[in-house]
């Protein structure tokens, strides 16, 4: 099929879907709200209005927490593993059936680039939705529910009595999990987090953003249709005093959030008093670090990359290029001819190679903070204009600045705007003290031939996720966090599901 059919196709589809459900998701049906409120989804490559949903009240939050519990308790908790297993494989086969039409719902409330019709799509596609992602993370997550195993330990004899103590450890289920979204891809990490929460035994709550409201709602509606239980996958929509009730309620025993540093800080806050377990995934200002010796032209590829895609409204985002000043001029060079190629433009054109940015007020703030690190003295490079035309739409743009304490080298843009800062071949105690010298620490990448070089500076870099010679690193397999103010707790891997699991310890007297 071409790919101009499947996208208007898809839209069409996205668009009856967005009229018709536009209500809550709770235990299994689309219900009304008991408030009147309304969120309006903006589409970000056109700026006009292309749906409505229903936001929640306090009551339907508590409604919804009540369902969750119960299907919990009474149902999804009792599955038995291996059927766990075939209804994830279920929903991975209707999701991959659905893939172009999610695409087209999150290229419309997010701007994500509608990449699926472009299967082939190359690195420089990078940022589109693609359905694919979303299927490992899936069919990864269902091969662990039959490999749920505790521990048990020899039998303990018990000092002056024929009795031996039999101890084991079981892992169980933690509870109703809320899953809080972002808006920069909202299918993938509604996947992200539904999913092994799942796997586990768990039920879930969606909040996702609120300039991203449709796609939650049609992919519950999979849900339903590959069978899992009404309750064990719940959506409503709302703003950040919702997402605030939803994580303040004592039905909720975990909550997995992804968004900003600021908000993970008030839900850290508002979790505390119930103790609930929290897995955090927040902001960054990734070091990608290139030295004398890299492949340059596979460096400046990836950096248009990760630092293009999605307009840069990626938490891995190598928003640091710490750059060598022997290969700096054949760095910069290349990106910028690759970046002079970006066709920026509608998420839904089979030719844009960059989209929008969410929202009118962030595509200015983008500006704003570009004017700013200007008037401190950053050179700008090329870019740093916002572009005249319907949609919220920013130049790809590179600074470069001499010190790395500048405002512009530490504040998370979430945009398409890049910062260079060269440094000397002999100085790299200095090059590692000003790569961790931010308040994030969530990815960092390293340019080098030098295996001895990469080792070292892997081990001396904070950052939850470290890739040398490619950026980013996500896969499924291998746990996915960052330390200091870019989160806590591990998403993906073996670690990422256990944090759906609480350990009971059994002793048992014989
Ligand atoms: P955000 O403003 O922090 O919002 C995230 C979610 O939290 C939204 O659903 C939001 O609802 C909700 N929320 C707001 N206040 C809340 C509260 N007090 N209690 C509970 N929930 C609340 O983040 P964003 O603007 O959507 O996303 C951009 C940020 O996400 C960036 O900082 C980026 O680095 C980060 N991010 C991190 C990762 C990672 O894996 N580390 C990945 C992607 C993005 P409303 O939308 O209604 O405000
Ligand atoms: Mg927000």
């Amino acid at each position: 099929m071409d790919t101009i059919v499947t996208v208007r196709d898809s839209l069409k589809a996205a668009q009856d879907f967005a009229a018709r459900n536009n209500k809550l998701f709770v235990n299994g049906e689309f219900v009304d709200s008991t408030s009147e409120d309304i969120i309006s989804s903006i589409n970000p490559s056109t700026g006009e209005k292309w749906g409505d949903v229903q936001a929640a009240s306090s009551v339907d939050v508590n409604n919804v927490a009540q369902a969750a519990e119960q299907c919990f308790h009474k149902i999804w908790s009792k599955v038995s593993p291996r059927e766990r297993e075939t209804m994830l494989h279920r929903f991975a086969d209707i999701l991959e059936k659905n893939g172009d039409v999610i695409c087209a719902i999150d290229a419309c409330d997010s701007g994500r680039l509608f990449g699926a019709a472009a299967q082939n799509s190359d690195l420089v596609k990078v940022g589109a939705a693609r359905i694919e992602t979303l299927i490992d993370t899936i069919r990864y997550f269902a091969g662990w529910p039959t490999k749920i195993a505790g521990q048990s330990f020899p039998l303990i004899p018990q000092p002056g009595t024929t009795s031996v103590c039999s101890m084991q450890t079981i892992l169980e289920p933690i509870g109703v999990v809320a899953c809080v979204l972002p808006w920069n891809a909202p299918a993938l990490f509604m996947i992200n987090k539904v999913i092994p929460a799942l796997a586990a035994g768990c039920t879930t709550i969606v909040k996702p953003a609120e300039q991203t409201p449709m796609s939650a709602l049609f992919i519950a509606s999979l849900f339903r249709e590959a069978g899992f239980p009404a309750g064990a996958v719940n959506v409503i929509n709302g703003n950040g005093p919702i997402g605030a009730d939803l994580c303040q309620n004592p039905l909720v025993k975990k909550i997995t959030f992804t968004g900003s540093t600021e908000v993970g800080r008030k839900i850290s806050q508002a979790a505390s008093s119930t103790f609930k377990r929290l897995t955090l995934e927040l902001g960054g200002k990734s070091a990608f670090i290139v030295m004398h010796d890299a492949d340059i032209d596979a460096a400046a590829i990836h950096a248009r990359v990760s630092g293009y895609g999605n307009a840069g409204q990626f938490c891995m985002c190598p928003s640091r290029l710490f750059v060598e000043k022997s290969v700096l001029s054949s760095f910069v060079e290349k990106l910028a001819a690759l970046a002079n190629n970006i066709v920026v433009g509608d998420a839904l054109a089979p030719e844009t190679t960059m989209g929008p940015v969410i929202t009118r007020q962030d595509r200015d703030r983008i500006d704003e903070t570009v004017s700013d690190a200007r008037a401190e003295g950053a050179e700008l490079i090329f870019g740093g204009e916002i572009l005249d035309q319907p949609g919220h739409f920013f130049q790809p743009t590179l600074l470069s600045v001499a010190n790395p304490e500048s405002l512009i080298a530490q504040k998370e843009v979430f945009g398409p705007v890049l910062t260079l800062i060269p440094f000397d071949r002999q100085n790299l105690d200095w090059l590692v003290t000003m790569a961790n010298d931010t308040e994030f620490g969530l990815a960092a990448s390293l340019w080098t031939k030098d295996l001895s070089v990469a080792h070292r500076l892997a081990s001396q870099l904070e950052a939850g996720i470290i890739t040398v010679n490619t950026h980013p690193g996500i896969d499924p397999m291998i746990p996915f966090g960052g330390v200091k103010n870019s989160g806590t707790g591990r998403e993906f891997g073996h670690e990422g599901f256990a944090s759906f699991l609480e350990t009971k310890s059994l002793h048992i007297m014989v």
